[in-house]
């Protein structure tokens, strides 16, 4: 049993990784020259606390340091997990890198279905077009141009990229600077690629399923948070990078179409299932050319591709 008056003064920090009932707190204010981590179990009370954390811990006797309080969450990030419990990934996130390349074959729909989850989720995301060292030969090449004039018109950032060259290596660090980033994307993209070139000396692919921790011999795949060398932080995991929209709604899927957002909750009916129904402000939207021809099909396809699961 703890004893209170065994315990230090209360400090805040943010959790950078997770093992069962342990769990790794980064104490602040963070010094990149030579990270503080404690270990620390948790109070029973808390509930569950996941990488990206905010919390309130003190330290103990035996080296280990006490959670007392997790701060309440920006957002959070779950999947369905055994049995459809909704299982917790990560905390705290703003924004999504949503990578996609010349190979393997890019396609809007992809986007536009991270961008919906980005959208649910509460965070910002960012088209990141990789390998642009294979732009000029690629049969994909106009879409690609196409994709990034879309994107770019809708007020989001898009950013080219080379993990091979290290073309857009600034924009990149730029753009992640001061924020908690993830990477998503289809596999062959050059999601690990790019985390490496973006973390000098983590090797990170190897990194993850080697992760042991330092009492027994345990692996794990939960997320882990790491910070860039010129500011802002990461949190990656084999999951994480692998993130599908699941289990979402017709209105949600509205919802993450943003040049939509003025015209929602306008129909006329409001039950207006926004496919034949007179003056439906949807339709309307398309009709005076407020959401692209592209964008317009995208969304029918999601939610027809949803309503066929
Ligand atoms: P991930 O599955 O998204 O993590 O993709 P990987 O990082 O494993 O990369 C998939 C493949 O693409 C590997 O063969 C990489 O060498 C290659 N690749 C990654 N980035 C680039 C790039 O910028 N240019 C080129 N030409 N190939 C790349
Ligand atoms: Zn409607």
């Amino acid at each position: 049993a703890l004893n209170e008056s065994d315990l230090g003064t209360e400090q805040t920090g943010r959790v950078v990784s997770h093992f069962g009932v342990q769990v790794d707190v980064e104490a602040f204010p963070y010094d990149h020259t030579q990270p503080e981590i404690i270990r620390c179990h948790k109070r029973s009370n808390l509930g569950d606390i996941v990488t990206g954390d905010l919390v309130t811990w003190r330290q103990g006797q035996d080296d280990m340091g006490v959670i007392v309080a997790v701060n309440e969450r920006q957002n959070q990030l779950s999947r369905p997990g055994f049995r459809g419990e909704m299982k917790l990934i990560a905390a705290n996130i703003d924004q999504m890198m949503v990578v996609i390349a010349p190979e393997p074959e890019p396609h809007q729909g992809l986007v536009d279905r991270y961008f919906i989850a980005a959208e649910y989720w509460a965070i910002e995301p960012i088209l990141v077009i990789n390998k642009a060292d294979l732009f000029e030969s690629s049969p994909y090449k106009e879409r690609l141009e196409r994709l990034n004039q879309l994107y770019t018109s809708l007020g989001y950032k898009v950013i080219t990229a080379s993990s091979q060259t290290e073309a857009g290596l600034n924009d990149l660090y730029s753009s992640l600077k001061d924020k908690t980033s993830v990477f998503v994307g289809q596999s062959g993209v050059g999601k690990s690629s790019l985390i490496n070139v973006l973390l000098p000396g983590s090797d990170i692919q190897t990194g993850e399923l080697s992760e042991t921790s330092r009492k027994g011999k345990h692996t794990t795949t939960t997320a882990r948070l790491y910070h860039f060398p010129t500011g802002g932080d990461l949190i990656d995991s084999p999951g994480i990078r692998e993130l599908s929209l699941t289990n979402l709604d017709k209105d949600t899927i509205l919802e993450g179409f943003k040049e939509l957002h003025p015209f929602i909750g306008n129909c006329k009916f409001r039950n207006c299932n926004h496919e034949s129904e007179p003056q439906c402000a949807i339709r309307e939207a398309y009709d005076s050319g407020a959401i692209s021809e592209e964008r317009y099909t995208s969304l029918w396809r999601i939610i027809d591709s949803l309503e066929e699961e």
